[in-house]
């Protein structure tokens, strides 16, 4: 055991954050780790559900009535591990696991080889939550994603002025309800703007920002989220 700890010592080896039983990678992670991961599959390109075939670009709830956003990327699917990381980074502190997981977000969606936006944007907590927080997850994503890029995150551009229950406690009329009034944006933004957040549950939240940004100026507006749940 201690020879163990001497030798790791010595050869400056750092253990899998994961699992902690393998030499993890520069990212801190072990290469089966890295090739459990549940990447994302086939999914809609608008809202980011998945989808039955790969040949399918946009779901039919999207042809039917189309969210305020124009397109969702959604770096991993909501299983193991990531069901079990976002709550944990969310609820218990664990906020180390973003270093890593937003790297493999910045190359997941370079990879996409679509056009980049002008402007990153977070979605806000209201300020006595993020107090009992003591961070907003989605800003510290938004900042590592923004080095990453080399892309501006407005960090302040939006805030929540209205406490909420959360969405995922109410029904579909409910949840459109709840975020009347809820947001407010503070400042000009460019014309191209992707709204980045950890996880996306229902998609009501980044409408209802979506439909704030068009309504002053903004034309495009994406959807960066390391997953998507399910519905
Ligand atoms: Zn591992
Ligand atoms: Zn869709």
């Amino acid at each position: 055991m201690l020879l163990n700890k001497v030798n790791k010592w010595l050869k400056n080896t750092q253990s899998c954050v994961l699992c902690g039983l393998h030499q993890a990678n520069a990212l801190g992670i072990c290469d089966d780790c890295m090739s459990d991961l549940p990447w994302s599959m086939s999914c809609c390109h608008q809202c980011g559900l998945p989808t039955s075939s790969p040949v399918i670009k946009i779901c039919s709830n999207c042809i039917k009535q189309p969210p305020s956003f124009d397109a969702t990327s959604a770096t991993f699917r909501y299983v193991f591990p990531i069901d079990k990381l976002l709550p944990s980074i969310k609820y218990a502190n664990k906020t180390s696991h973003l270093g890593w997981l937003s790297t493999l977000m910045s190359q997941y969606i370079l990879s996409q080889d679509k056009p980049l936006p002008d402007a990153l944007v977070t979605v806000p907590m209201h300020p006595w939550d993020e107090i009992k927080r003591g961070y907003n997850q989605s800003s510290l994503l938004a900042n590592l994603i923004s080095k990453q890029l080399k892309l501006p995150a407005h960090l302040s551009a939006i805030s929540k002025i209205k406490r909420t229950p959360h969405q995922k406690e109410l029904n579909f009329i409910e949840r459109q309800q709840n975020l009347i009034n809820c947001f407010r944006l503070n400042e000009h933004l460019p014309k191209q703007v992707a709204i980045v957040d950890d996880v996306m549950t229902t998609g009501s939240t980044a409408n209802e920002i979506s439909k704030l940004l068009k309504n002053n100026g903004v034309e495009t507006v994406q959807i960066w989220v390391l997953a998507r749940t399910p519905e």
